[in-house]
């Protein structure tokens, strides 16, 4: 099998594993703590979490906190419902492709306006937002299209209204410097080779939020909950393992891009063909049946480009959003790479699609 839907999620590093297992103690070792509590075993446990914590906040800008979640959806819920603006009223702008942890939670709590893309997918810098902003919400790279939106610029429209800037770097992280001007920014572990189920809140200094999960206190009282040692341990591994790795990582990904780009030729390209994350190729070929391709191709992992990412069997509203007709969107495939993708791999992969998608001529 060939998986080619990095965006989903991707391979747990061995390196990563490695450091959860140590973590994951019996009754014979003394690696199973609550990081909670005060005595040496509790104190061990703490101290690695804490190890993990560092080795997390390199990725993002030099300073703020690192908050523990359970995952990017849940820090952004907490970024979210945690904003005291948000909670008296304040509106909240976000751009019409951000992921459903954004959209959805945004519209459970209120008032909010969606900012439009343009057919590449990018924001405009002097896109219309309204002065009564309290929160604007733009994701770094786009999961579905893989596009980069124009974060510096956004950050000034937000310094012009007093509104705070949320930042989904969750398919950024790891992959390029998270940005300088965010106020708080969401990342995942499973998308940068960490285990599932763990991710983290970065927020600047000096910015406090509101408790999002009440109980025992822990994350500063933001986020109580007994931490999972081998998951903070995991997702520190990964994080410090795709610093070190960043340009090596990114050479090799790009390298994948040019097969895939040649090899999808003749296809049409969804976003931007400058300003995108070269790890993700969304391409649609008229008249396709992506259904049938998906059923013919059982060897390769990919996705339907048509499918909303959220897996809630909704119509992909990122295609919507830069303006492709429903029969567009439907004839549109996503692919995506990274660091254990092989060029055989991703040779074979595109061989097999293109064969099965010229067979439906
Ligand atoms: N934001 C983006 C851009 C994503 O791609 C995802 C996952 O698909 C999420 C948020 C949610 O991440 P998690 O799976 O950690 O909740």
């Amino acid at each position: 099998m060939i998986y080619l839907d990095y965006q989903a999620t991707t391979p747990l590093a061995p390196e990563a594993r490695d450091a959860m297992m140590a973590w994951l103690g019996g009754p014979e070792s003394d690696s199973f703590g609550n990081p909670h509590s005060p005595h040496r075993i509790g104190r061990m446990a703490a101290a690695a979490v804490e190890v993990a914590r560092d080795q997390v906040a390199q990725l993002f800008p030099p300073g703020g906190q690192v908050i523990f979640t359970g995952s990017a959806t849940e820090a952004i819920n907490l970024a979210i419902r945690g904003n005291a603006a948000v909670r008296s009223g304040e509106h909240i702008a976000f751009s019409a492709i951000e992921h459903a942890a954004v959209i959805d939670t945004v519209k459970a709590i209120g008032n909010w306006t969606e900012l439009p893309v343009g057919a590449d997918g990018v924001i405009a810098p002097d896109v219309d937002m309204p002065k009564y902003v309290g929160l604007l919400a733009v994701m770094q790279v786009n999961n579905e299209i893989g596009t980069i939106q124009p974060i510096p610029e956004m950050a000034k429209r937000a310094k012009e209204t007093g509104a705070l800037l949320l930042v989904d770097g969750v398919q950024a992280a790891g992959k390029m410097a998270l940005p300088q001007e965010a106020d708080m920014i969401a990342v995942s572990a499973h998308k940068l080779h960490g285990p599932k189920g763990i991710g983290a809140l970065w927020v600047r200094d000096g910015l406090s939020l509101i408790p999002h999960v009440e109980g025992g206190g822990q994350e500063q009282g933001l986020r109580s909950g007994t931490l999972s040692p081998a998951l903070c341990a995991g997702f520190g591994a990964a994080a410090a393992l795709a610093v070190e790795r960043q340009e090596e990582d990114a050479a090799h990904i790009e390298s994948l891009w040019q097969i895939a780009r040649d090899a999808f030729d003749g296809w049409t390209l969804n976003g931007s063909v400058e300003q995108r994350w070269h790890g993700n190729l969304n391409v649609r070929k008229d008249g396709l049946d992506v259904a049938r391709l998906m059923s013919e191709c059982r060897e390769v992992m990919f996705s339907a480009g048509s499918a909303c990412a959220s897996g809630s069997g909704r119509t992909s509203h990122v295609l919507r959003a830069i303006g492709l007709a429903d029969a567009q969107a439907k004839s549109s495939i996503r692919l995506g790479w990274g660091r254990y993708t092989t060029r055989e791999d991703m040779q074979r992969a595109c061989s097999i699609i293109l064969e099965a998608a010229d067979s439906q001529a």
